[in-house]
């Protein structure tokens, strides 16, 4: 996930300790006498106790040796225990590096269904990810019934699970939100909460972002009163550190207390609003358009989308049927859209008029018109050219980096296949 090393490499700006200049080399960053953090991306953490040190996260696939060989240079004691955060695979892809005879891994036990999923789902999300994250292209193949993901974890828990190691305790929570398998830990000793992706530090120190409540390349619903009950949790415990996935440490409970409660009342209010419009009988689409952040919230949208987010609460709580009877059936509008263009007298009127939709300031018609026609021809060098300038347009300016993953990938095959005609 090379965007999102950049973009939380780009984040490291030093919170009262000490953490590396963008153009610098990565440092460690010492967050006390024990806990030490390789801010690589997706941040791994090492602390040391004098029995043997914890592991909390293992890192990406590119950068987990480098991670380990900083958080080595300070400890090279045996790892006792590797926590992980949840399943996603900028956390776990550094298991093996860590692990040692006798290691014990915890997890929370949503975390066997989330790998599982995304094994049972391997190649419909291997494309999906290749276009967000700009990889090279990678086309899906016949499914390899592969029903289940190796689960390293030797410890799986349901709510709450703790243990001590060399006097520091451990307390762990299950706190589902960004993914359902989501813990955090807590070290009473340093009043320390680590709190995986539930607080993603995407712009911090700030306007941090609005959360990713649905996932372009296809999630699960992120539910969001779990996610708001998770951050209530972390609250009540009073940290005076907050250690997240992505991004700086955040210190002080007056701070880690304002920027947290900022962040569950935005999950809270575009949440409400939904539950409200779909209770008034607003459709969908009217809801993605009409609710807003207020901006006393400051927040940016660089990397969760508020009208995706709305769009992701409605469809986990009414999935995909929206009352007109034309939906309930298995051919989509697109199938009459050739029909269309014939009525239309041909291409050329329907390019027209996505041409003049971009020049008045509407590009999402725009690009509707373009899937009107390419659908009658998908050759049709008008048209792409038309859907090239629109993607184009869209992609100018736009702040939601995972938004212009999808839109870089649009240019790319569009280009590719004016180019190969
Ligand atoms: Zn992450």
């Amino acid at each position: 996930m090379s965007r999102i090393i950049s973009v939380a490499f780009f984040l490291c700006v030093s919170v009262g300790m000490t953490a590396q200049a963008p153009q610098d080399q990565p440092k460690v960053v010492k967050i006390n006498d024990s806990i030490y953090m390789a801010p690589l991306g997706a941040n791994v953490y090492l602390l040391t106790t004098p029995e043997g040190d914890v592991v909390i996260d293992t890192g990406n696939l590119g950068v987990a040796p480098d991670a380990r060989k900083l958080l080595r240079a300070e400890s090279h004691a045996p790892v006792k225990y590797i926590i992980l955060t949840h399943g996603h695979a900028d956390h776990i892809a550094g298991i093996s590096l860590w692990k040692e005879a006798g290691t014990q891994i915890i997890a929370q036990r949503n975390y066997v269904e989330l790998l599982d999923y995304v094994a049972r789902l391997e190649d419909f999300f291997a494309p999906r990810n290749a276009a967000a994250f700009n990889r090279p292209p990678q086309e899906a193949g016949p499914w390899k019934g592969n029903y289940g993901a190796k689960i390293e974890p030797t410890i799986l828990f349901d709510e709450t699970y703790e243990f001590t190691l060399g006097g520091v305790q451990f307390q762990l929570f299950s706190t589902p939100g960004e993914t359902p398998d989501h813990l955090t830990v807590w070290i009473p000793n340093y009043k320390t909460a680590f709190i995986g992706d539930n607080y993603n530090g995407f712009g911090e120190p700030e306007p941090v972002s609005f959360p990713n409540l649905y996932a372009l390349r296809g999630t699960k619903p992120r539910w969001a009163l779990d996610w708001i009950r998770s951050i209530d949790k972390v609250l009540s415990l009073k940290p005076d550190v907050l250690l997240s996935g992505h991004g700086e440490p955040i210190v002080g409970n007056d701070e880690i207390t304002r920027r947290l409660t900022r962040f569950r009342n935005a999950i809270q209010y575009v949440h409400d609003e939904v539950v409200k419009g779909m209770n008034s009988g607003k459709d969908v689409f009217t809801l993605m358009r009409e609710i807003k952040l207020p901006a006393s919230f400051d927040m940016t949208e660089s990397f969760g989308k508020v009208s995706r987010s709305v769009r992701g609460i409605y469809d986990g709580y009414a999935g995909w049927y929206d009352m007109n009877p034309s939906t309930m059936y298995e051919l989509p509008p697109s199938s009459v859209y050739p029909d269309l263009v014939r009525l239309a007298g041909g291409p050329e009127p329907v390019v027209r008029l996505a041409q003049e939709k971009l020049e008045a300031g509407k590009p999402v018609e725009a690009l509707h018109l373009t899937d009107v026609v390419l659908a009658y021809d998908p050759n049709n060098n008008a048209a792409l050219a038309a859907r090239l300038k629109t993607l184009e347009n869209l992609r100018e300016h736009n702040e939601n980096y995972l938004e212009v993953g999808y839109l870089d990938y649009g240019i790319n095959t569009t280009k590719a296949k004016l180019g190969s005609k």
